[in-house]
């Protein structure tokens, strides 16, 4: 069975977005843990985090995953900036601690000229400091397009985080997969080559979570500009492939798709659709 779900808005609420997801079509489901271009969260709704718990128990969901604001940057040279990431990963990680079905997936950030080995050391400072062993949640460090001075365009970069983190062996990885085709890696052409590859460098096993996009753009352009499934570079065939994939089908699968509600439920059945069964 594929476990599929795309992103939803929290605005209602935790448990609008299981029945939201169930509604799609989709056994799991993404959210962002507050607003993401601001960093501006609701009060905690404990009830409600253990509705959704219930809710996602009773429907056998896949894990669902948090994302954290787009304005969280560790890696910054701006030292505002910083203090930002560090008290939003750390409530971020609070929260999600009463739900325990959620991994947090967040962008490990832009170095701003600083280089990526600062960056990487900026990063790995910030999780040794806030994402302590008691906070149950698994952490997710996404691969990025390479736009602007983003660290983790390369499989290497975000080896070098785990590596340089007291926090390493507890971090796991999203792939996106526009992020990753628009970074350089054939994923149409050479998935096998590109599996091996980042089995190699990361570890197969450190890869938790799928976003599924299209691109917008051909491969390498470091554009980060997500297309619906099946009409961008990537197309509907390396599509398929990448959802039966026997080293990926397992996974959680996210779309971010530029879509709404009902483009969504679309795109959960045509994908379920395209499921080899075995
Ligand atoms: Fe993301
Ligand atoms: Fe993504
Ligand atoms: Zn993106």
């Amino acid at each position: 069975m594929l476990n599929i779900g795309c992103h939803l808005s929290c605005s209602n609420g935790y448990l609008a977005m299981g029945r939201q997801a169930v509604k799609l079509g989709a056994n799991t489901f993404q959210f962002f843990t507050r607003n993401p271009r601001g960093g501006s969260v609701k009060p905690f709704d404990r009830a409600d985090a253990e509705a959704l718990n219930v809710f996602m128990k009773e429907q056998a969901f896949a894990p669902i995953l948090a994302h954290a604001p787009y304005t969280l940057n560790a890696a910054a040279a701006d030292a505002r900036v910083r203090e930002f990431a560090y008290r939003t990963m750390r409530e971020d990680l609070e929260r999600l601690a009463y739900i325990p079905n959620a991994m947090l997936n967040f962008h490990p950030g832009s170095h701003v000229k600083q280089g990526t080995d600062v960056g990487v050391r900026l990063i790995a400072d910030m999780l040794d400091e806030v994402y302590t062993s008691e906070l149950p949640t698994t952490v997710l460090l996404e691969t990025m397009a390479g736009k602007g001075s983003e660290v983790g365009r390369r499989f290497e970069e975000l080896r070098a985080i785990m590596d340089a983190s007291k926090t390493g062996d507890r971090l796991g990885v999203c792939l996106d997969t526009c992020h990753v085709y628009d970074g350089g890696y054939d994923i149409v052409d050479h998935l096998d080559d590109v599996l091996a590859e980042f089995d190699r460098v990361i570890g197969l096993d450190r890869l938790k979570a799928i976003h599924l996009n299209d691109s917008k753009n051909p491969m390498a352009s470091h554009k980060d500009r997500h297309e619906k499934i099946g009409q961008g570079s990537i197309g509907l065939d390396a599509t398929v492939r990448i959802i039966n994939h026997p080293q990926l089908k397992r996974l959680p699968f996210y779309l971010e798709t530029p879509n709404e509600l009902d483009g969504y439920a679309a795109e959960i059945a045509l994908l379920r659709n395209l499921i080899r069964q075995p």
